[in-house]
């Protein structure tokens, strides 16, 4: 059995001004689906070194000369750019895959959890919202604009995380809840964190373009079943039912081996 600190401590007080940043985020960033302009991402110095990372299906950044740089649409990152992208991309993929481990777990119903997790990249395109679930694709895109300033301290703070881990499992789930600050885009809040957001889409298979993809689900979990329940309110509903089942002391435990 796993202990549940999640259950002792359910939602992190977030201060006024970050309560209003994450509405403003809700509304700007879910609401409309929008790819304003395509983007490739361009190393910012034109030395060769390693091969692409896996931070974006369709762009490179690979070989670009300096002349590229100023094209419209180049996304100039240094190496620790690249680096701290590739960690974020791990994050989102430890917590996605044990989400998805844990909801396997559970009998559910009208919820995709065996289509697999979703592949998490992190693309130099400019839209109007923060990430989004593609169904076709089965794909979250979060979009390096809107996260490029708090890159390194997710970075650093998942980092610490790892630390924590490999020597207290618990010390490291409080300070991910309590303190780090990637807990705004993983974790648990209301309104719901952007990756629970867009898993939620993912087990419903809709995407922010396919009409009404907030409007009222009906589903089961856990021997309930949730009858027209709003989008909103379904991802607490599927987030509460696997923290209950150990989420976080799990991604501890296999982030520890890491
Ligand atoms: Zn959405």
């Amino acid at each position: 059995m796993y202990t549940d600190p999640e259950n002792k401590l359910k939602y992190r007080k977030v201060s006024p001004f970050e309560g209003v940043q994450l509405l403003a985020r809700w509304f700007l960033g879910k609401l409309y689906g929008q790819v304003v302009q395509k983007n490739v991402f361009v190393k910012e110095s034109t030395s060769s070194s390693s091969s692409s990372s896996s931070s974006s299906s369709s762009s490179s950044s690979s070989s670009s000369s300096s002349s590229k740089v100023a094209n419209v649409g180049a996304v100039v990152i240094t190496e620790k750019d690249k680096y701290n992208i590739n960690v974020f991309i791990e994050m989102l993929t430890a917590v996605c895959s044990v989400y998805y481990e844990i909801g396997k777990e559970v009998n559910t119903s009208n919820l995709n959890f065996s289509s697999g997790v979703p592949k998490i990249e992190v693309t130099p395109d400019e839209a109007s919202f923060i990430a989004q679930y593609n169904h076709v694709s089965h794909a979250i895109r979060v979009r390096y604009s809107y996260i490029k300033d708090k890159l390194e301290s997710y970075a650093n703070a998942w980092k610490e995380f790892k630390n924590l881990s490999k020597k207290n499992h618990l010390s490291a789930v409080e300070y991910a809840r309590l303190k780090a600050p990637f807990w705004e885009f993983i974790g648990r809040q209301i309104p719901a964190s952007t990756i629970i957001h867009e898993l939620q889409h993912a087990l419903f298979k809709n995407s922010h373009r396919d009409g009404d993809s907030h409007g009222n689900f009906t589903f089961s979990i856990d021997g309930t079943t949730h009858t027209s329940v709003p989008f909103e309110k379904t991802c607490e509903v599927v987030y509460d039912v696997i923290a209950s089942r150990g989420l976080w002391m799990r991604i501890a435990k296999i982030v520890a081996l890491l």
